[in-house]
């Protein structure tokens, strides 16, 4: 058996980048980028008005008027216009160009607008580009204003838009298969028989998986037969990147999984952690080197499987190396009745001092799936230690992104 440290450093050994694609912007929500993003023009590309209500050429002001003929209206969306009479003034709207011309804005609250006349309100104090955002003042055209490898959040997707991307270049996305297992284990819609489960692997792990971003998820189910494990398991190796077992990898007597794989050829890089829940993990890669996850059936280990191992690693296969780790403080005192290190579920808390406390919540079992929804995610406690003193700090993995 070996550690959870040992088993990430085989894990990590064997990333592979995906290649890069180029797929449409509205496609590309929570994928990675490849290419940088670089504005084609300043940011903003013109002087821009950013309130409603009046330009007007400061000298004007200084020289003393306070009444301005308006000679028209500046609206957004068309081209400049130019203030003949530089003692006038010219409506302008939100996000229209800066008249030529004009060299301030004064908000309509600032303003008595009566019979074509802009009068000013007393107690004014102007000054020359008040409510002007100046061209190029956020960023100048070719500045680089999203870096490749970062996921493309709502933020990045605006940013990409703004500049005419309608495609980028993105990591693709793995092709990856669930594959659940056991004879126990049926469709969530078929008729019950009272020693069967409804399956929720394949379905937790699909979830987690597309709320990190991955979209080309398939999930398929097999019995404990090792004809059929061996037939499907074979061809799902020829048709996905990635395949993500569950169930199968312990020591009962149907549980074919390591054998299985071993006759397909893909070669056993760990089996067994020093870790609860979900000791039996497998971890292996095809001849191709495509890689394969075999978590152990039981709920909690599976979702645990997934969000310690699984994710991490494919976040590094699409080119995400550093995700920023979260900590929290123990709520209150923990024992542990194992030597081996610890995945505990915790309810995740900020404090008013911003300190993120942890709350355990212990599953009745590593079967107790419904207990996991209490919690926000799992806490890893160190091996070798049984007691964890209240605000003890913990490495903590978010069910979410
Ligand atoms: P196994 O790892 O195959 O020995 O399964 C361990 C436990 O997890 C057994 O109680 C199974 O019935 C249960 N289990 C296996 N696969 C699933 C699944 N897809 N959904 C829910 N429970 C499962
Ligand atoms: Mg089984």
């Amino acid at each position: 058996m070996i550690t959870v440290k040992e088993a990430d450093t085989i894990i990590s050994g064997n990333i592979k980048k995906y290649p890069s694609v180029r797929v449409p912007l509205q496609s590309a929500f929570r994928m990675v980028l490849r290419e940088d993003l670089i504005a084609d023009r300043d940011l903003p590309p013109f002087n821009r008005v950013m309130m409603d209500g009046i330009g007007i050429n400061l000298s004007a002001w200084e020289k003393g008027v306070r009444t301005f003929t308006i000679e028209g209206i500046q609206k957004a969306g068309i081209p400049a216009l130019n203030l003949k009479n530089p003692e006038a003034c010219l409506e302008v709207m939100t996000g229209a160009v800066l008249p030529q011309g004009c060299d301030c804005v004064i908000p309509v609250e600032g303003v008595e607008m009566v019979k074509g006349k802009a009068k000013l309100k007393d107690s004014l104090n102007l000054t020359r580009m008040q409510y002007v955002h100046i061209q190029s003042s956020d960023h100048q055209a070719r500045a680089r204003l999203v870096s490749k490898g970062s996921r493309l959040l709502a933020s990045q997707v605006a940013v990409a838009a703004s500049i005419g991307k309608q495609e980028v270049l993105v990591s693709q996305m793995p092709k990856i298969a669930v594959v659940g297992t056991g004879d126990e284990v049926i469709g969530i819609g078929q008729k019950l028989a009272p020693y069967q489960i409804r399956r929720s692997n394949s379905y937790v792990i699909q979830a987690a998986l597309e709320l990190c971003g991955y979209n080309r998820v398939f999930c398929f189910h097999i019995r404990d037969d090792k004809d059929e494990l061996k037939t499907r398991l074979g061809k799902m190796l020829e048709d996905f990147d990635v395949l993500i077992l569950s169930g199968g990898v312990s020591r009962g007597k149907f549980d074919y999984i390591p054998e299985v794989l071993n006759r397909l050829g893909v070669k056993e890089l760990f089996h067994r952690v020093k870790q609860r829940p979900g000791k039996p993990l497998w971890f292996g890669k095809s001849k191709e080197g495509k890689p394969v996850f075999g978590l152990p059936g039981n709920p909690v280990s599976t979702q645990v499987g997934v969000y310690r191992y699984v994710l991490p690693f494919l976040d590094k296969s699409i080119g995400i190396w550093s995700v920023p780790e979260e900590f929290v403080s123990l709520e209150e005192d923990v024992e542990i009745k194992t030597d081996l290190t610890y995945f505990l579920p915790v309810k995740a808390e900020s404090r008013q001092d911003s300190c993120l406390v942890g709350s355990p919540v212990f599953p009745n079992g590593s079967g107790d799936y419904a207990s996991l929804t209490k919690a926000d995610g799992f806490i890893e406690l160190p091996p070798d230690t049984f007691r964890f003193a209240k605000g003890a700090i913990a490495r903590f993995y978010r069910w979410k992104i």
